[in-house]
């Protein structure tokens, strides 16, 4: 398959637009064919140079923090660590919870109980090293009790624990976790809805599972990630009934630009506009795209404000006024950074 018949494929898709946007931004370029991606490749190597993310990110987009997920603690001005899970519930085996221990400085205890402090002790660590979230994933609330929290913890240290000894750790010290997320001001981060493709099915991962996380610890925020897509309706409906949870437009633009439109029009129905935050991508590489989708998320928000401007809802400065809340002091006042 030729590159020209690749592209044409994905050219009505939510994804297509937001590259060549990057593409005209930085290259001069319009499209992406045989001809020219030898030409662009070595182009966009050389503009790969120290300076590159803030000449993107701060000069084009004027970005003024990046809640970043790449699984490390690397951070700058611009960055933000964000963590996932496991480095501090732990993974399928005995070694990552042993790798959990030896990052708090500790040795892996012998009971769940002397688990429980080490890993609160590496979140306030973190946290204090400058992580202001950990990430989840949004499967249902399951209630485990401790004595058999306790039991799959023996059988994980002793090396014989089975998927439902795994599943019971993993649901018991999610919960634990996310309430000492509550106590040291770290934001919970759960992503809802949508999977990266993958053969995984998103009804898995509803945004109505974090309703029953959010009531389960009043104390913490939750940031409920990609609008819960293709259930905005519903992530709407978990913020309303909350006081602690967040609605995150975060790459729901990129995978479709029509629903994040609907998506913003229902919340401002019925969610208070301090809950949302506009924009947020999922680009591990390729820092240029995120221009790209700014502009298509800046467009979906002015698109659902100036209708309502149009039609005499709130004038221009109450449109704007939202506009920064969600664009900027929403996310800043959830994560207090
Ligand atoms: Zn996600």
């Amino acid at each position: 398959m030729g590159l020209s018949v690749a592209v044409s494929r994905f050219r009505p898709h939510g994804f297509h637009r937001p590259p060549f946007e990057a593409l005209r931004r930085f290259f001069d370029e319009e499209d992406l064919t045989k001809d020219n991606y030898e030409r662009l490749t070595e182009q966009m190597r050389a503009r790969s140079t120290p300076g590159l993310f803030d000449r993107c990110l701060k000069d084009a987009c004027n970005i003024a923090l990046v809640l970043n997920q790449n699984r490390t603690m690397w951070q700058t001005d611009l960055f933000k660590p964000i963590l996932f899970e496991t480095d501090f519930i732990g993974g399928n085996d005995r070694d990552s919870f042993t790798a959990v221990a030896q990052q708090a400085g500790a040795s892996l205890p012998s009971t769940l109980s002397g688990f429980l402090p080490i890993m609160e002790k590496l979140l306030q660590q973190r946290h204090d090293e400058g992580m202001i979230g950990v990430k989840s994933i949004g499967f249902e609330r399951v209630v485990i009790e401790p004595v058999q929290a306790n039991l799959a913890y023996h059988h994980l240290l002793a090396g014989h624990a089975d998927g439902d000894d795994v599943g019971a750790l993993s649901h018991y010290l999610r919960d634990r976790m996310w309430e000492a997320c509550g106590r040291i001001g770290l934001v919970a981060v759960v992503h809802t809805g949508v999977w990266a493709g993958n053969y995984a099915d998103h009804a898995t991962i509803r945004p109505t599972n974090v309703l029953p996380m959010a009531l389960a610890h009043p104390k913490t925020h939750f940031d409920l990630f990609h609008a819960g897509t293709p259930w905005p309706a519903d992530a709407g409906m978990v913020a309303r009934a909350t006081h602690n949870v967040w609605l995150n437009l975060c790459w729901s633009h990129l995978i479709s630009p029509t629903q994040a439109e609907q998506a913003l029009d229902l919340w401002l129905d019925f969610v208070p506009t301090n809950r949302v935050f506009a924009f947020g991508g999922d680009y591990w590489w390729n820092v240029e795209n995120v221009y790209g989708a700014l502009k298509q998320c800046r467009e979906v928000v002015a698109k659902v404000l100036a209708r309502r401007v149009s039609e005499g809802q709130f004038d221009e400065a109450r449109a704007l006024w939202i506009a920064k809340r969600m664009f900027h002091d929403n996310p800043r006042e959830a994560y207090s950074v």
